[in-house]
């Protein structure tokens, strides 16, 4: 095997975008004293970064702190809802982090200090850094609609974070009554995976065909659409006698745009919409609207908006030098909260970071994302697109990107099926790359 000098990594990972990058080339290191870089959070972004730094300069020390002991990957937990999978099937765990020497902390991270680069855990430990990189997803603006608090989600659960949520949800929706109401309130932009809502709808449409015919259920959502929305739309037709000409008729799913959920009252499970709808629910899935994870607002690091606001050449903060922030909490548009898009700009951040603690000069970035979604357990679909850094921002590429066609002859049904096996090998690829 050829040795790869630091240049040449620092090249390649320029061009790299969320490709593999193979391991196996030497690892350098430079004299003088060790450098720490701190990572807080050790999702998607966070571990993605943190193996990528480690596995290009082997002399950075790299600690990981991350607050669960296992994370599920939010990726196909829509699937558990449908029972497809189980959810320990989305378990990951850091043992594989940990054979590449990066150290890995379980604790939570209350706050990061920017003057005196430390990184503070709220058992009292602290993490000094020379950087920090930060990956604590999304967290949930709990004042956007009266009546719905993190309390009252414990019972009524959003299952947007993957975990016990998700098993709560599963059982409400098995249990449910046969002919009941099943009501989701997908949340305003921007927010984690746009297609989400669409998927979840989908599953649970795809559960009730089977095990609850009669079951109703009404979406109210804020915004006039939602990602991949045609796509799922015709699956509802071809399935659940959804009429897209028509999409608030009485049908098994019926879905209202432009009317999101302003109230609920968890007593009578009735959710108030924006034009005055009291609608009750055997099962209501209201998803809150976001903002970045808790850790970057108690330490300075997001707008007005909530969100963090980053150079997009090496995903450093625009308010705090020294400290990244890749994945959801980022602005990181037009690219979309997405896991594929964390793992693509953690490998960015990661060779910028490595660039930037050796001196050199980051290299020019490319960005990618790819989204599958199971229409049925045979069918999926997908979107991809490729993104490039121009005039400090990052620009979708044109003609690069690519959706599933809309066709649903036997040729196109054929190629669907493919797509649902290329996205149950996406999952391995992305675990692998990330935490393997
Ligand atoms: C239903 C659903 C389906 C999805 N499907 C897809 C899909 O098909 N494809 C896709 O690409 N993406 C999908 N996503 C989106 C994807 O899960 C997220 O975009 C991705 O996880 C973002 O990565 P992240 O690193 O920003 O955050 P996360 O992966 O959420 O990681 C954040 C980590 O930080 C930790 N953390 C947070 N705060 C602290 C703190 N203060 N101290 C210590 N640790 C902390 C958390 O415990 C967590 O482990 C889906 C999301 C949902 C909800």
């Amino acid at each position: 095997m050829s040795k790869f000098s630091r240049r040449d990594f620092i090249k390649a990972g320029a061009a790299v975008g969320a490709t593999s990058f193979a391991a196996g080339f030497t690892p350098f290191a430079i004299g003088g004293a060790t450098k720490k870089v701190v990572v807080v959070g050790g999702g998607v972004g966070g571990a993605t970064a943190a193996k990528y730094i480690k596995m290009a300069d082997s002399s950075i020390d790299v600690t990981i702190i991350e607050a669960n002991k296992d994370y599920h990957t939010c990726f196909f937990s829509n699937e558990v809802l449908s029972g497809e999978r189980e959810l320990d099937s989305l378990k990951v765990g850091y043992s594989g982090l940990k054979k590449h020497g990066i150290n890995i902390v379980h604790a939570w991270v209350s706050n990061i200090d920017p003057k005196g680069q430390v990184v503070k855990t709220s058992d009292g430990q602290s993490f000094p850094y020379d950087r920090c990189v930060v990956s604590p997803g999304v967290d949930f603006k709990w004042d956007t609609v009266e009546g719905f608090d993190a309390t009252i989600a414990e019972a009524k659960p959003h299952a947007w974070l993957a975990g016990e949520q998700t098993i709560t949800l599963k059982k409400q929706l098995h249990s449910m009554k046969q002919g009941g109401t099943f009501i989701i309130a997908p949340p305003p932009n921007p927010f984690r995976c746009p297609p989400g809502p669409g998927e979840r709808i989908t599953q649970v449409a795809n559960y009730f065909k089977v095990h609850n015919p009669t079951a109703k259920i009404i979406a109210f959502d804020p915004k006039k659409g939602f990602s991949k929305g045609p796509w799922f739309q015709n699956a509802w037709e071809r399935f659940h006698g959804f009429d897209s000409a028509n999409p608030t008729a009485d049908g098994m799913i019926s879905y209202h745009a432009l009317d999101g959920v302003v109230a609920f009252d968890a007593g009578s499970n009735t959710v108030t919409t924006a034009s005055g709808n009291k609608v009750k629910g055997d099962v209501v899935n209201i998803i809150p609207a976001q903002k970045a994870g808790t850790v970057a607002t108690a330490s300075g690091l997001t707008n007005d908006k909530g969100w963090c606001p980053i150079d997009a050449l090496t995903f450093e903060s625009t308010m705090h030098k020294n400290i990244h922030i890749v994945g959801d909490s980022s602005v990181s548009s037009p690219m979309p909260k997405s896991g594929y898009a964390a793992n693509s700009q953690a490998k960015v951040c990661a060779f910028a970071v490595v660039a930037l603690l050796n001196g050199d000069k980051p290299g020019h970035p490319t960005y990618v994302n790819t989204c599958y979604s199971f229409i049925s357990k045979h069918e999926a679909i997908s979107v991809a697109m490729v993104y490039d850094y121009k005039d400090g921002k990052i620009v979708k590429v044109d003609g690069s990107g690519g959706l599933t066609s809309k066709e649903v002859d036997a040729k196109h049904l054929k190629m669907r099926a493919r797509e649902a096996e290329y996205a149950h090998s996406w999952w391995s690829n992305i675990v692998d790359d990330s935490w393997g």
